[in-house]
């Protein structure tokens, strides 16, 4: 699934292919990619639309339009937006394309069909569940250890809770656990502050190292342009299978379920005993 790092290189590599272009219309290949409003009345309001600039908040793509509306995209597993691909043809998993002035076409491609689009005047009512970006200057250690202050879930769970903090998935969560040499399993609450501390710099490394590679093109993360990123050849853990060894210390990695999800680590570096 995309994160924040593939989200934001999509909306930075889009950002000079699309803004202040105008939407001439958009073809729905399936309906059920609209979750808001109708069908119908997303292609009639869209229609004559100017973009006037990207936004990214978690995982949501926002499309800031004229007329004070949004067009909002959350790519779930599969999604991408691709610019105009080398075959004309639209493919049997293009779920929409987007005209826009200047014979540029922006195809929403999801083969598994989970992916969203809204159009909105209220961005908030979408993204209203989010918690903090964690790249942004007020996301300090103090609001990390607040957000995870009382919570006895485990700490690889909360990081994948986009109403703990925002844009963070699986492969992510993992990397910044290892960096941290915190084991997936601690709770929130047992974190000491030093702890907390080491977590939210490894937070920020990360992420900050992936959006440097453009993304992590694991499973079907692809760029707009038809790229692919390169963050996951850096995993220290992430995606790593049975019998590889942890680069720092050389202990097998180790993969367990936290609440289903599949979670790689180093038993090694992150004990389960601070
Ligand atoms: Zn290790």
């Amino acid at each position: 699934m995309p994160e924040l790092p593939e989200v934001e290189t999509i909306k930075n590599e889009l950002e000079p292919r699309v803004v202040g272009r105008v939407i001439n219309g958009v073809t729905l290949f399936w309906g059920g990619i609209v979750r808001q409003p109708t069908a119908n009345e997303f292609l009639s309001r869209i229609r004559g639309r100017r973009i006037l600039g990207l936004a990214r908040r978690g995982k949501y793509l926002i499309f800031n339009l004229d007329g004070d509306e949004a067009l909002i995209v959350h790519l779930k597993m599969t999604g991408s937006l691709l610019l105009k691909p080398d075959s004309s043809e639209a493919g049997k998993f293009t779920r929409a394309i987007i005209h826009l002035g200047g014979g540029t076409e922006l195809y929403f491609r999801d083969p598994r069909k989970f992916g969203v689009m809204w159009l909105t005047e209220d961005v908030s009512s979408v993204v209203n569940e989010l918690g903090p970006e964690p790249l942004v200057a007020d996301f300090t250690p103090e609001v990390l250890a607040q957000r995870l202050k009382n919570r006895s879930a485990p700490i690889k769970a909360l990081l994948c809770d986009q109403s703990v903090i925002a844009g963070i998935g699986n492969m992510y969560a993992d990397e910044a656990l290892f960096t941290a040499k915190i084991h997936p399993l601690r709770s929130g609450k047992s974190l000491s502050c030093d702890e907390v501390e080491r977590l939210h710099s490894a937070i920020q490394k990360v992420l900050w190292a992936a959006i440097g590679n453009k993304g992590a093109s694991v499973d079907s993360y692809i760029r707009p342009g038809g790229e692919l990123g390169t963050a996951h050849y850096e995993f220290q853990v992430a995606h790593r299978l049975g019998g590889e060894l942890c680069p720092l210390c050389g202990s097998p990695i180790e993969r367990i379920p936290v609440r289903n999800r599949g979670t790689y680590f180093c038993p090694g570096c992150q004990p389960i005993k601070a």
